[in-house]
């Protein structure tokens, strides 16, 4: 996958009006007020950008699954009000995406100014990747910013669809993304250790695959161990295992040992009585759970030599937790990864989703090269998928 795409900063945006596709799906409590802001957090530094360049900015981004419909649980007005506060100035809402209000307040844009549209999904046509919804959205403006890479594997009208009539480039989270992630899945610095874990080993086939010829090491953690454990010929009690993905899990490691990458198992095991975090549980050698019992987490001697594999790499990619990390009792194989990740001083890829969460809970981003923004894109990525919205946007 090409990743050498233009950035805002490959072009002059002033005087221009840009249309700036955010991913602003923020989650939302009860009462519909913001319940974590970071995603309009991480999308400042473009807007900022954008304002002192003297771009006249138009937001626009998706919220929830309204299916088409204006259904006005999912308005984006709390997020244009929120970041009117965060950026010390107004931002003003149109009433829709591509009707006459939008058109309305898009025409009297100045620069400096920010405006944003509401929700692209009012709109049948943004997931419907309709032209016409895509050149009514394009004819707002002379720009095009991608910045919301969550949305990058998703070829809607807002992603792909505007980048046929306006020149597209992407913003600064987005060239943030590419320049770490692309680096290290073309030209990474060895060793290469990535750390996979989470449940759902189906799901992360693809990726364990790409792995393998380009890492020297994968260290399988998480309930998706089991199913390598079962391949194997262990004895996993209870533990979760995908049935299915036996025989591709065994094809696995003839490819690894083809191409040179060596696949680690997990030494020790917390196995508990139920899946609760009251659970009874203690430590046992990996591979040897009693039946009646599951697997809940890795043990401290895994967590140790793993460790010792991240400390030792020049780049590591992490993706899924080690256990069940939100029960506090099987958290710590989790939070010792998180530390040996922050710890090492390879380039460090956290692949969004669950250990974006562990990494952050531990306020251990800073000490990480790169949090990717984006769970499922950022897989797709890694994987060397050419994902839509990046692609349709104009090559450096
Ligand atoms: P995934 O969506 O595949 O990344 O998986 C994330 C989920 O895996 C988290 O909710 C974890 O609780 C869960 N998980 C991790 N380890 C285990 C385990 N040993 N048994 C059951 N679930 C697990």
């Amino acid at each position: 996958m090409d990743y050498l795409k233009k950035s805002v900063r490959d072009i002059d945006v002033k005087g221009k009006k840009v249309l700036l596709r955010c991913d602003f799906n923020v989650p939302q409590d009860a009462d519909g007020a913001i319940a974590d802001d970071k995603r309009i957090r991480e999308a400042l530094p473009t807007i900022r950008y954008l304002i002192d360049q003297g771009a006249a900015v138009i937001i626009c981004s998706h919220l929830g699954r309204p299916g088409g419909e204006r259904k006005m649980k999912f308005t984006l007005t709390p997020v244009a009000s929120y970041l009117s506060e965060l950026l010390g100035q107004h931002v003003m809402m149109a009433f829709d995406s591509v009707g006459n209000d939008a058109k309305r307040v898009c025409d009297a844009v100045k620069p400096g100014e920010v405006v944003m549209l509401e929700n692209l999904r009012f709109n049948p046509g943004e997931e419907g990747n309709d032209p016409e919804f895509a050149f009514r959205l394009a004819s707002l403006a002379d720009v095009y910013v991608l910045d919301a890479f969550g949305s990058a594997h998703r070829a809607h009208a807002s992603m792909v669809g505007v980048a046929k009539y306006i020149p597209a480039v992407c913003g600064l989270l987005i060239e943030k993304e590419l320049g770490v992630m692309g680096k290290a899945m073309v030209a990474p610095e060895h060793p290469f250790v990535a750390i996979m874990g989470g449940s759902k080993v189906h799901d992360k086939l693809g990726l364990l695959n790409s792995f393998i010829g380009k890492c020297d090491a994968i260290l399988v953690v998480g309930g998706m161990a089991y199913t390598f454990f079962k391949a194997n010929g262990g004895e996993i009690g209870e533990s979760i295992y995908d049935g299915k993905s036996l025989e591709l899990v065994r094809g696995l490691y003839a490819e690894a040992e083809k191409k040179g990458t060596k696949i680690y198992l997990p030494v020790d095991t917390v196995i508990a009585d139920k899946f609760s975090n009251d659970a009874n549980y203690r430590v046992v050698p990996a591979g040897c759970i009693p039946a009646g019992f599951m697997g809940m987490d890795i043990g401290p001697k895994t967590v140790e030599e793993f460790a010792r594999l991240i400390h030792e790499a020049k780049t590591v990619v992490w993706n899924g937790p080690a256990g069940v990390f939100e029960m506090p009792n099987f958290a710590h194989g989790t939070e010792g990864i998180a530390r040996a990740v922050a710890e090492s001083d390879a380039v460090s890829i956290i692949g969004g989703g669950d250990s974006a969460a562990a990494i952050e809970g531990l306020g251990l981003q800073d000490q990480v090269t790169h949090v990717s923004t984006g769970g499922g894109a950022a897989i797709q990525f890694l994987e060397g998928a050419e994902l839509p919205g990046i692609a349709a946007l104009l090559d450096k």
